[in-house]
């Protein structure tokens, strides 16, 4: 399958390019950088210090979406609408992580999804989105009789709690009991709060060193407690669940799709 590259020089877009190269069943198509980028010109697999693949970054998202069967996009919001209306229009499979999307970039997302596979992912890790899965299912097989609480732990840089990823897992444990999080959510405990109410989900937020990303559920009930942990030790992993993606878009159909679908939840 060959798979292009967008933003090929970026954080996420050179681990993107590692593992295509590192994956069998890939090849790079090429990659492309934003015009001005310093990276035009040099060799996409040098990027990741491989071999020289022969292949020349250059600022022509258009001829990467015509020969690629599938393009990998972590870029900026603008760009990532941009990528949609060119895989829209090559009938060319478009993987996207980019976050921060205003709602007229989500619209051209939605919009390309008629013309050819989206897979999009606010968080590309095959173990989040399978933690996300796996939340729903216990919080609908457990019910209220076990109390939810979410904790996450990330590095010290990181400027918004709880973690988006934090508030998705909420999100899904919430509808497994048929309830909206916005109701039940407890975001903020402190001094005299009173005994937790029945029904809540509570969040509890680290921050500390370069932890990448930690996140644990628990179901709490007398006598028992269950933890589901998922650990990020490496960006890499969004990597690897892109090209997942990917690879799984060989001969589907137009359409709309997240990681979930990918795994099969
Ligand atoms: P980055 O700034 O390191 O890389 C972005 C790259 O895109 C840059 O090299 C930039 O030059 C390039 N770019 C911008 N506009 C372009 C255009 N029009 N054409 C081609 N290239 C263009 O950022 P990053 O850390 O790699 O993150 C990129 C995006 O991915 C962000 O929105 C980030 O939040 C998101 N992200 C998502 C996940 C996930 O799992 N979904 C994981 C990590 C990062």
């Amino acid at each position: 399958m060959k798979i292009g590259i967008v933003g090929c020089a970026g954080r996420m877009g050179r681990m993107v390019v590692g593992e295509v190269l590192a994956t069998p069943g890939c090849e790079l198509a090429g990659g492309v950088e934003q015009p001005g980028s310093a990276a035009i010109g040099g060799d996409v697999a040098a990027l990741v210090g491989a071999a020289p693949a022969g292949l020349t970054i250059g600022d022509a998202a258009a001829a990467l979406f015509r020969i690629s069967d599938a393009v990998i996009d972590f870029t900026a919001p603008a760009a990532t609408a941009a990528h949609a209306t060119l895989a829209g229009g090559h009938g060319t499979a478009l993987v996207t992580g980019t976050t921060g999307l205003a709602a007229d970039h989500q619209q051209a997302i939605e919009q390309a999804a008629a013309k050819c596979v989206v897979i999009q992912a606010a968080n590309m890790s095959v173990g989040i989105n399978l933690l996300l899965g796996l939340t729903r299912q216990v919080a609908g097989i457990l019910g209220r009789d076990y109390d939810i609480e979410i904790v996450e732990m990330h590095h010290r840089h990181k400027v918004d709690a709880p973690s988006g990823t934090a508030l998705a897992l909420g999100a899904e444990a919430a509808a497994g009991r048929g309830a909206d999080l916005d109701k039940v959510s407890q975001r903020v405990r402190d001094g005299h709060t009173g005994a937790r109410k029945a029904g809540d989900i509570g969040f509890a937020t680290l921050r500390g060193g370069n932890v990448v990303g930690e996140h644990s559920v628990i179901f709490a009930a007398d006598g028992e407690r269950i933890e589901l942990t998922h650990k990020a030790s490496s960006r890499a992993i969004f990597a690897r669940g892109a090209v997942r993606a990917a690879l799984w878009s060989q001969g589907k159909p137009p359409g709309y799709y997240t990681l979930g679908d990918v795994l099969g939840f």
